[in-house]
């Protein structure tokens, strides 16, 4: 990839893109085209064929994603979990996977039904206890190392260089999960990772209304390729005006993923020590396990935090119910703020607090918000 000189906020900004050559227009096009006519010798005008291959406005938001992450390539996928199978079919017939136990639950349900076909085998690790991970490995067997951080909902932080060191002892792969941080926050690159992920349905679209995923690599190899010729046969990119409301959408991402985060951490101070409160999960307090990390490895500490109320069930269904802002919504990293009984979501075996509130922090007003949990805490 060529070097670009601008920071990361003016080339978001300008979407890679300031004049269009052919009209003036300062917006980039979108380009809706299935199908490129080929020129008089037969050959083909541009590298475009056909759009289950790429099409313009899809590379283009490729190539934002890809700078914003100091890496190689980025290919997207129709949705997040598209692009996470699409890494998982590169894995050679039965292959290891070292995973978190608690990871996004879609994960880990593509995880099982994997496991059920005998397509992989794997092995659930605590990431943040290194001596576990560590003999997770299985040297020579274990091809991939799939994490995520912060660790959704309890936001630990996962030291990815520390990983990768373990992973690549081995001969493994890691690929990150980054979708909670957002590329603003944390570059997994940075930090030796191979491959990073991003459900773009979350911060990199930032307005809820688009579904995507997105896979990048540090370089260019065997693996990135074989990813390339599973979305292809697979059919399962991105379509061009979904790629082209990602564009819109990332041109603002530096302000609402910095507005976000500095808004959590006024919530997550405000909260703390509140008398219905019994903790504030955010790895900007320095109460959370995960604090040290979080300060080596983020720029800020996202928009992502989760709070326990004093009581069970109960208690916290009735502060979600009196909320009026926060809106009573799954998934994270939009405009809006949501807030999410998250045991009601994942149910009777999951090991979640009863009495925990997911909480995605939006743009709005900060003392609203504030004053919005204020308010359902008083009167739950
Ligand atoms: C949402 C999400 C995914 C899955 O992405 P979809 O776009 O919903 O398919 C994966 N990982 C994390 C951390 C997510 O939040």
């Amino acid at each position: 990839m060529s070097k670009d000189e601008r920071s990361p906020e003016t080339f978001v900004a300008h979407a890679l893109h300031s004049v269009d050559e052919a009209t003036g227009s300062i917006v980039p096009p979108l380009h809706t085209a299935t199908t490129f006519a080929r020129d008089e010798d037969y050959q083909l005008r541009h590298k475009h064929l056909y759009s289950r291959y790429g099409n313009p406005t899809i590379d283009q938001a490729e190539e934002i994603i890809a700078r914003l992450e100091l890496g190689h390539d980025a290919m997207l996928f129709a949705s997040g979990l598209a692009g996470i199978a699409a890494l998982f079919e590169t894995l050679g017939p039965g292959a290891h996977v070292v995973a978190p136990e608690v990871m996004y639950w879609g994960t880990r349900d593509l995880m099982t039904h994997m496991l059920k076909k005998q397509r992989i085998t794997a092995t659930y690790v605590d990431p943040t206890d290194l001596d576990a991970l560590k003999a997770a490995i299985v040297p020579g067997k274990t091809e991939l190392v799939w994490m995520e951080t912060p660790v959704n909902p309890v936001w630990d932080v996962v030291d990815i260089q520390a990983v990768a060191d373990i992973a690549h002892a081995a001969g493994a792969v890691l690929a990150v999960d980054s979708t909670a941080a957002s590329p603003v926050v944390t570059r997994p690159f940075e930090h030796g990772a191979d491959i990073v992920f991003h459900s773009i349905t979350k911060y990199l679209n930032g307005h809820s209304d688009v579904l995507g995923g997105v896979l990048v690599t540090r370089e260019d190899n065997a693996r990135w390729a074989e990813a390339r010729t599973v979305r292809n046969v697979t059919g399962a990119v991105l379509a061009p005006f979904e790629s082209w409301l990602l564009i819109r959408g990332m041109r603002t991402l530096f302000v609402r993923v910095n507005k976000a985060a500095e808004t959590a951490l006024a919530i997550a101070r405000h909260l703390e020590h509140h008398p219905r409160v019994e903790k504030v999960l955010y790895p900007g307090l320095q109460s959370h396990p995960g604090h040290e990390i979080a300060r080596r490895q983020m720029d800020g500490f996202g928009g992502m935090m989760s709070i326990c109320v004093k009581g069970g069930m109960a208690e916290t269904g009735r502060v979600i119910r009196a909320l009026k802002v926060f809106l009573p919504a799954t998934s994270l990293g939009g405009v809006e703020s949501l807030a999410e009984h998250r045991k009601v979501i994942e149910g009777d075996d999951s090991p979640i607090p009863d009495n925990l509130i997911r909480i995605s922090v939006g743009i709005e007003s900060r003392d609203d918000l504030i004053a919005d949990l204020e308010q359902a805490l008083a009167n739950a």
